[in-house]
């Protein structure tokens, strides 16, 4: 590894990589080296979270790099079981930047901070050259009250089932078709949305939660390979069970990518005990962007620290973390 690609952004292998080389060796901590969405300090308090975000195009179906902005951070927060409450907001704008645009983005951040009930306290704003960054870039750090204690992508076992709370693959196929200049009178729109009410409500109905992870880069793919090789297990989905809306399958059989491979940015991989799934999928469902939820597999010890994905035919194949570079500034 002598200079970086875009590869080392893609939230699968070489980004991996990058992260393990360069920032765990020099970061190293018990907090750190735990891989949660959000850290969790202060004896199990508080989760802590910080993203970045350089979405191109800024504005496209469903939301824009405002609303990402919040959803990405307090979605990192709601998936280690905690209320999102307070957000430090940077900016880093292009010189001759649009300041509509600039009020757009900042007014959908508005409308999104308040679904979360959290509320930014401190900022920065930086202003480049033209041409030093690209329109917009916006980092995004908060802290959360963990509601529910003890979720952890390194528990889960033979006696969870694994859960996904819609249809997957919408914010990554959307980007993809808005960069292609797609036809977007159809009704593909990203699933870019807050997920701390539905993880509120899970919390509300006693379902006993082993892991959250919202499937951002590297999609359900990077999930559940994550979650094999931290909690040492294998485990298996049903193709079938997946929830793959219509123009999503139709810009995958287009291009060749698959579904399970692609960014959300609105929806999540759930490990719940196995008397409590059904449960938790009826809770999910009374969400109307959740309504096509589904368990969608199981926890073995069949092969360890890999995914397995079964097809309606009957045959079965690993599922790889995803590699290469997909789709650059998704996020
Ligand atoms: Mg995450």
């Amino acid at each position: 590894m002598k200079t970086i690609t875009l590869a080392h952004g893609n939230g699968g292998q070489e980004n991996n990589e990058l992260i393990t080389q360069v920032f765990y060796g020099a970061f190293k901590n018990d907090i750190l080296s735990k891989s949660e969405d959000a850290a969790v300090i202060e004896d199990g308090k508080l989760a802590f979270s910080t993203d970045s975000f350089t979405v191109s195009p800024i504005f496209f179906n469903g939301a824009d790099i405002g609303k990402l902005a919040i959803c990405g951070t307090c979605n990192d927060l709601a998936m280690m079981g905690a209320k999102p409450k307070y957000l430090t907001c940077s900016v880093i704008i292009e010189e001759g930047f649009s300041v509509s645009d600039l009020e757009k983005i900042v007014s959908s951040m508005k409308s999104e901070l308040e679904k979360n009930g959290v509320i930014v306290v401190s900022g920065d704003t930086k202003v480049v050259p033209k041409g030093a960054v690209d329109k917009i870039f916006i980092n995004t750090t908060g802290i959360g009250e963990i509601l529910y204690k003890g979720i952890s992508s390194n528990s889960i076992s033979m006696d969870d089932l694994i859960l996904v709370s819609r249809d997957i693959g919408a914010h990554g196929a959307t980007i993809f078709a808005a960069r292609e200049g797609m036809d977007l009178t159809t009704s593909l729109k990203s699933d870019c949305n807050s997920l701390y009410p539905q993880v509120k409500a899970l919390i509300d109905a006693n379902i006993k939660i082993t892991a959250l992870r919202d499937a951002t880069r590297g999609g359900v793919s990077a999930v559940l390979n994550e979650w094999a090789k931290q909690s040492n297990v294998c485990i298996e989905i049903e193709e079938e069970k997946i929830p793959v809306c219509d123009e999503v399958n139709g810009i995958c059989e287009l291009l060749g990518f698959e579904a399970l491979s692609l960014a959300n940015e609105g929806t999540f991989v759930l490990a719940i005990a196995k008397d409590d799934a059904q449960k938790a999928l009826e809770v999910l469902q009374s969400f109307e962007e959740a309504k096509n939820a589904s368990i969608i597999g199981k926890v073995t010890q069949e092969y360890a620290q890999k995914v397995v994905l079964h097809s309606q035919w009957g045959t079965k194949r690993f599922l790889d973390v995803p590699t290469g570079e997909l789709l650059p500034r998704i996020c």
